[in-house]
């Protein structure tokens, strides 16, 4: 409990800013000699990250995106992407997380859509408004999911840093000076660094976008929805790709490897079901209203 209340009081440190700015400076001391005085009672600096930690750390990136983009504020369009998340995440290879999944729209005409570790997940007006109907929404936050699920943000963390932070943290200087270590927050800042570039600038690897696509197509599967959709997505995405750069295109590369691989995967494009039609006619009601 006490190491848990230690990392809120480091994220509360990193996303406010202007509090920690004001914190006394007697108190700081160099990360560095934090982790020479204390070398020999530092906890196990290469263990797994906790689910809690897994989503303090996205939370902080969550700010941080939000920061480059402002929220959507259509309260209809927010539900409604939730609810079809909330569904596919349900059906998902990781249906809990530490504090839920969460889904909220970014207000840019910009294609894209962004998973942060622990389950916060963004996507963009421009690729609500790009998908044809409810399955193809689902495609899109299936696959992010399958990012949460895979913890594929978290582990674009290096592994030094971690390594670094966590030795840091477990020393006897670190328990009595945490929460105003300036330091130490830099260092952890580090990580939240590594994963916000990952999501927002260099995207993932490719192995890691194939599975999230397989991930994507057996969650759709399993839910109800199309497998198909997430080639009808990827299908329209490879067809905009020219001239288009930035956003999903950079973060997301789709290719036709990809799309072959997501219809062997059995997401093959079918004739809509009246079921799927009249979730159509749902998508249609909130997003093109
Ligand atoms: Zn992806």
């Amino acid at each position: 409990m006490k190491s848990h209340l230690r990392w809120l009081a480091l994220i509360l440190l990193v996303v406010l800013p202007a509090v920690w700015g004001c914190a006394g400076t007697s108190a700081i001391i160099p990360a560095v000699s934090i982790a020479a005085t204390g070398a020999t009672k530092t906890v196990k600096a290469s263990r797994e990250i906790s689910d809690s930690e897994e989503y303090y750390v996205g939370r902080a990136v969550a700010a941080r995106i939000l920061g480059q983009y402002p929220l959507y504020q259509n309260a209809k369009v927010t539900e409604y992407v939730n609810e079809v998340g909330q569904t596919v995440a349900r059906k998902s290879a990781r249906p809990n997380t530490f504090k839920g999944y969460h889904f909220a729209v970014l207000d840019t005409t910009e294609l894209n859509a962004f998973a942060c570790p622990g389950g916060t997940i963004f996507i963009t007006r421009g690729l609500v408004e790009t998908c044809a109907n409810e399955d193809e929404l689902a495609a899109v936050l299936a696959h992010e999911v399958s990012h949460v699920a895979n913890k594929d943000g978290i582990n674009s963390i290096s592994k030094a840093r971690w390594t670094e932070v966590f030795t840091a943290m477990g020393t006897e200087a670190a328990r009595q000076y945490g929460g105003v270590a300036g330091n130490l927050v830099t260092l952890f800042e580090g990580s939240i660094d590594d994963v916000f570039k990952t999501l927002v600038v260099n995207g993932y690897s490719r192995t890691a976008e194939e599975a999230a696509d397989a991930g994507a197509v057996t969650t759709l599967t399993r839910t109800g929805y199309d497998p198909g959709a997430l080639a009808a997505m990827l299908k329209k995405m490879l067809a905009k790709e020219k001239g288009a750069a930035g956003g999903i295109y950079k973060t997301h590369p789709p290719t036709g490897e990809r799309l072959a691989k997501v219809k062997a995967e059995g997401g093959k494009e079918a004739a809509p079901s009246p079921a799927e039609a009249n979730r159509t006619k749902r998508f249609d009601k909130v997003v093109k209203s």
